[in-house]
Formats: structure tokens, sequence, C-alpha cells
């Protein structure tokens, strides 16, 4: 075809539509702290007499890294209680990589009947209340791209020389060139930074399943193969790049996202 990017795009505007999610954008402001059940960094709710979580790593008090009100989320497929991350920010704690794990990090729901805001804030970073919700249409990573429809073909070690290619078979279209896939890249994907649901930011080349890098206090309702897990998932994964954080989790490079079963 002998058409532009950004027409190819036009074309496939009935697979992206198929594959759009809706995903929602915190909105925080620092004031208020104390009475938001959903923050960041905010206070958490604890059991009567249950202390503070500790890192099972250091032993030092873990961020409370989010808590969310799972009643008040825009979605109500998340069900109830308080979602809580707590997170080691403390030291080079290297442990817990696994999921599950909770030896550098605890993520769980409890009762807000049955806990209270705990009467301590041992939280470093300050807290950010989440007062509302926006949504956003999110698209999938370019890594998905593939298993959800579309071939490509690099022809990385074809002599003579082809040019890059891809198909979408169940719209019958087909582009030739590496800037056709440089466009559906970069205008297809999913959106980065603290969201609720959606697709998670997957890098290339990586599953969808156990791959979320996402910032610190990412929150993503969305599953995908993960939602037949009876369980709360937490993992965390180095980013590639480094980019300048004013906090210390962030500045070790990781990302969190989190989870929920549907
Ligand atoms: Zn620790």
């Amino acid at each position: 075809m002998g058409a532009k990017p950004q027409e190819a795009l036009k074309a496939l505007e009935p697979w992206i539509n198929k594959h759009r999610r809706t995903a929602w954008r915190p909105e925080v402001r620092s004031d208020d702290q104390a009475a938001a059940l959903s923050a960041f960094c905010g206070i958490p709710s604890l059991q009567a007499g249950e202390k503070w979580p500790v890192c099972k790593s250091c032993g030092d008090p873990m961020e409370a890294l989010v808590q969310l009100d799972l009643s008040t989320l825009p979605t109500d497929r998340h069900g109830t209680g308080l979602l809580q991350l707590f997170y080691c920010v403390a030291g080079e704690c290297e442990g817990g990589w696994e999921a599950f794990s909770n030896q550098t990090c605890l993520c769980r729901i409890v009762s807000p009947h049955e806990t209270a805001p705990a009467a301590t804030n041992l939280n470093r970073f300050p807290a950010k209340a989440i007062h509302a919700w926006t949504a956003i249409e999110d698209s999938p990573s370019a890594a998905e791209h593939e298993r959800l429809g579309i071939k490509f073909d690099y022809h990385f070690n074809d002599v003579p020389f082809h040019p890059m290619e891809f198909w979408c078979p169940e719209l019958d279209l087909h582009f030739v060139g590496a800037e056709f896939i440089r466009y559906l890249e970069a205008n297809v994907s999913a959106a980065d930074g603290d969201k609720l649901g959606g697709w998670p930011p997957v890098g290339p080349g990586r599953g969808v399943s156990c791959v979320s890098r996402m910032r610190r206090g990412d929150v993503a309702g969305h599953a995908d193969r993960l939602r037949r897990q009876r369980a709360v998932h937490v993992r965390r994964l180095r980013r590639r790049s480094h980019h300048a954080m004013p906090e210390p989790s962030q500045r070790r490079g990781i990302r969190l996202g989190v989870w929920l079963r549907e």
C-alpha cells in the first residue's frame, strides 16, 4: 500500500478500537491527607494492636506506598476493602523479587471496618491524597501487538535487503516500511505513569503477564493472564532508563505494578 503512516493508523482503527481500554489517572493533592483512605504515602489503616509492617530483609518500617479504598474506585470490579501496598525504601534490600514473596513488600486488602488509621506516621515521603480519577483511553504496548493479531516481519537477516513490514490479517491490511512500524508503536501504546486499569507498559520483547514496568505507586487493575491468579500480585522490575527522581525508591530504578484478580 502506498499509504502514509497516518493513513495506515486510520485504516487500523477497527483493530485499535477493539483493544482500547479505559484507564484512570489519579488526581492527587497534598492537603487533607489524614482524612483520605485513598492516597500515595498516606496514613495506612492498621488492625487493632497491629504494628506498622516492617521489611523482612532489613527490619525497617516499610513505606505505605499506596492505599486505595476499593469501594470508591471508578469501576466496581475490584470489590471492597482497602488495598494496601507497603514497600521497603529504607536501604538496598534486594530480596523479595518474586511475586507473592512479601519479603520487602506487603500487599493486602483489609477491611475498613476492622482497621483504623495508624496513630503514628512512619512514612518518609509526603502524602498525596487521591481525590478523583480521570478516565483516559489506553492501548496495548508495542510488545503486545503481535499477540493481539498484528504480524511483523523485520527481515533482519535478509540478503538482499527487504524493508520491514507488518500485516493486520483480520482487516486484510499490509504495510511495508519501517516508518509504519515506528508510527504504530509510537501511537498505539500503553500510557506510562500512575494509572488504574488500562494496559501495562510492557517493554519490547517481554511477555505481558509478569512484566509491568510501572513507576512507584502505580496501580493497575488490569489483569489479563494474571486475572486467573487468586491473589494480589506485586511485581517489581528494574527500569531500563534512569530518571532523576526525588524519592529513594525511584532512584533505585524500580517500578511497581499491582494487579487484582477479577
Ligand atoms: Zn528493607
